[in-house]
Formats: structure tokens, C-alpha cells, sequence
């Protein structure tokens, strides 16, 4: 048996690697605390849940859904988009759900990149850009977010070489943490539109944003919808990670392309899901006032905790993580290791989400409040 030349390239998933060093140190009986997938403890909310049985119990949702998901699920992420973006969406043409945003994430270079094509890349960021870009067959140009440049590429020196089809972006992101400004998106669709470039924008974490920061949408700059793509998430603004619902908005080429590649390999989101997405899109918002109140109360922990033994940091605006510089004498991978070592502690390595995220560890804030407060103070005793 021969596995394919792209399998070869693939690199682990990175989380995949860590569950295995997790089960690795509980097998010695160390009690581990996971500060490492972005995974939220809280329920999802009982009315989404509600939907989800009543969606269950209807034989209508037994069959095969709709490959371009249900119209009624699309009519009400154009409802969602128009209260919180003002952004005007045609729910026939330019919305296209996934089996969660990585699906489409993954499956978007299919549509856009031939082999030897390039794709920029934030680094560090969420791995699926990469890996759905080396699926394809294409090459990966990565664009540095360091504190030296406010972790957001310049995009008035943007100077793609040829070949170049997709640039991906994400906000407040995974794993920095960092937000940006319609203004700053602004520039990143200049330079895609003017150069015939399709730019992808990952809004997953548009919710969980902290001390009154509001992310935009990429599709609210003018000329968007002429080169932009968003891919957004149930997961994390709902507490939906294991439902695997979420979609891709905006350009309709875009959106064709994508649903085109979607139809040949997916049949689709089981549509008592897709009634519970509705449930949650069209019902009661208050609980995300809460769920923020809550990431930022504990990233307040982890901040305040981490400047304690010394480690100078500025409290991040958004996404569900902390970016933490190392201390001297440390790399990414040394550092994680002492913390699982002397404080059953699980941080990711930076240097996991790209080469500028050497220097760094990431924390999630999706660890339950005793569970955090415990791992911060082992943390605390270990430095
Ligand atoms: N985008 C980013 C930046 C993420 O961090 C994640 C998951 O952690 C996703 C997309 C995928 O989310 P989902 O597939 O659950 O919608």
C-alpha cells in the first residue's frame, strides 16, 4: 500500500499531537489541565437545544438535505448579517453553509488553486489554511503578525508574486488574539481587488470580543463583495463546536465555486441542525453578553496571573485565547514543556501555528473557572 506524495507533506494536526501527549502524562497519572483546544465548557442554550429535538422528532428532517443548505437557514444568516453588520446578503447567491467553518476552510484552495498556485497565509494562524492550501496542491506564502507590525500585514507594501490566487485572514484571531478595524480590512480589500485576488476572511471568533471592541465584517468595506469571501461559525458564539455548522458569505463567484466543490464530496447539514442554527441566529442574544463577561473576566486571570511571575503582556480584545511571550532563556517548545512538566499545565507552542509564532504560547480561555484558577496557580508555584 502507497500513501499519496500530499499525505506525505501534511504535517500532524497540531491538536491531534497534543491529545496524544495529553493521554500520554494522565496514563502516568498526572492530573493535566488543558489550556490547549479552543473548545468552549459552557452548554449550548437550552432553546437551540429544544430546536434541535423537536428538528429530530420531524421525519421531513430524516432525508438527505438541501447540498446548498435550507433556504430558511440561509434567509436567517441574511437576517443575522443585516442586524449585526448591516450588511446586505442574498441568501440565493451569495450564502453557502458547511459542515463547520473548516470544512469550508479546507475545501476552499479545491476551488481556487491549481497545483503550484500560492496562497498567503497569516503566521502564526489557525493550521487549516495551510493544510486545505497543500491539499490542493498549491504553495503557502506566509505574511508575519509580530508586535513590531500590530500583528495586521502591510498591505501598502503588498507585492504578491505571481500565481498568487487566495490571501487569508482572521479576526479577532486565532492564535494572537488580536482584533482589526474595518479601516485595516479596508486596506487588505483594496489591495486583493486591485490585484484580482480572492481574499478569505475568517470572522469565527466576530463574537468574543472584550472591553466594548466590536469586530466588523470584512463584507462592510467597500468593494468586498467583489473579492471578499467570510467564513463564519456557530461554534463559538453559541457553544456549538460538536454540532459542525457554520458557512461562507459574500462574492457570489466565491460561493459558487465553493458550493460547486461542496456538492461533489458533501450532502449537507442534517437539517434539525440547521433548525437549531435557526434557532440560534433568530432567538434570545443576552447570553453572549454573558458568555463575554465571562472570557473576560478569565482572561483578566490570566493576565494579571502570568504579569505576576514576570511575563510582560497587554490584555488581548478578542478571540478566546491569551498570546503569550515566553520568558528569556526559553523557545515555544521549551517553555510548554516546562509548564506540562512542573505544572500538569497544556499550552500549544506557537512555533505549531507558523514560524513567527516562535517566542509565543497560547492559552484558551475555554477551560472551566476552577480548572483555570487551579492551573494558574500551579503555574504561579512553577515560576
Ligand atoms: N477558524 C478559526 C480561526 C478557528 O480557531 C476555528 C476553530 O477553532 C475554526 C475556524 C473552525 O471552527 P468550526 O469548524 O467549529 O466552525
Amino acid at each position: 500500500m502507497h500513501t499519496a506524495q500530499r499525505i506525505a507533506s501534511l504535517p500532524p494536526y497540531l491538536f491531534a499531537e497534543i491529545d496524544r501527549r495529553i493521554s500520554e502524562k494522565r496514563a502516568q497519572g498526572v492530573d493535566v489541565i488543558s489550556f490547549g483546544v479552543g473548545d468552549p465548557d459552557q452548554p449550548t442554550p437550552r432553546h437551540i437545544i429544544d430546536a434541535l429535538h423537536a428538528g429530530a422528532d420531524d421525519p421531513a428532517t430524516h432525508r438527505y438535505p438541501s447540498y446548498y443548505g435550507m433556504p430558511a437557514f440561509r434567509v436567517a444568516i441574511a437576517g443575522w448579517y443585516e442586524r449585526r453588520f448591516g450588511v446586505t446578503l442574498d441568501p440565493g447567491s451569495q450564502i453557502q453553509p458547511c459542515i463547520g467553518s473548516k470544512e469550508g476552510i479546507a475545501h476552499l484552495p479545491t476551488a481556487f488553486v491549481d497545483p503550484g498556485d500560492v496562497v498567503y497565509v497569516p503566521d502564526p494562524a489557525y493550521p487549516v489554511y495551510e493544510i486545505g492550501t497543500l491539499l490542493a496542491g498549491g504553495r503557502v506564502e506566509f505574511m508575519p503578525l509580530t508586535p513590531a507590525n500590530g500583528f495586521f500585514p502591510d498591505f501598502g507594501r503588498f507585492d504578491p508574486v505571481p500565481g498568487t490566487k487566495i490571501v487569508w485572514l482572521n479576526y479577532p484571531t486565532n492564535p494572537c488574539a488580536s482584533v482589526a478595524t474595518r479601516e485595516q480590512l479596508q486596506t487588505a480589500v483594496d489591495a486583493c481587488r486591485e490585484r484580482g485576488l480572492l481574499l478569505a476572511y475568517d470572522n469565527a471568533y466576530s463574537e468574543m470580543t472584550f472591553d466594548g471592541f466590536v469586530a466588523p465584517s470584512v463584507l462592510e468595506c467597500d468593494g468586498a463583495f467583489e473579492c471578499a469571501i467570510e467564513f463564519h461559525s456557530l461554534s463559538k458564539t453559541y457553544n456549538m463546536t460538536g454540532w459542525r455548522i457554520g458557512w461562507a458569505c459574500g462574492a457570489t463567484q466565491a460561493i459558487e465555486a465553493l458550493g460547486r466543490v461542496k456538492t461533489n464530496i458533501d450532502s449537507g447539514i442534517f437539517d434539525a441542525v440547521q433548525r437549531a442554527g435557526i434557532a440560534a441566529l433568530d432567538g434570545p442574544q443576552e447570553g453572549l453578553v454573558e458568555l463575554r463577561a465571562m472570557y473576560q473576566r478569565r482572561r483578566d486571570l490570566v493576565v494579571s496571573t502570568l504579569r505576576d511571575v514576570g511575563i510582560e503582556l497587554d490584555a488581548p480584545r478578542g478571540s478566546v485565547f491569551v498570546w503569550v511571550p515566553v520568558p528569556a532563556g526559553h523557545d515555544s517548545a521549551s517553555f510548554a514543556t516546562l509548564l506540562l512538566e512542573e505544572a500538569g499545565v497544556v499550552v500549544p507552542p506557537g512555533r505549531g501555528y507558523g514560524p513567527s509564532g516562535e517566542g509565543f504560547v497560547r492559552f484558551s480561555l475555554t477551560v472551566s473557572d476552577d480548572r483555570l484558577e487551579e492551573g494558574l496557580a500551579r503555574i504561579r508555584k512553577a515560576l
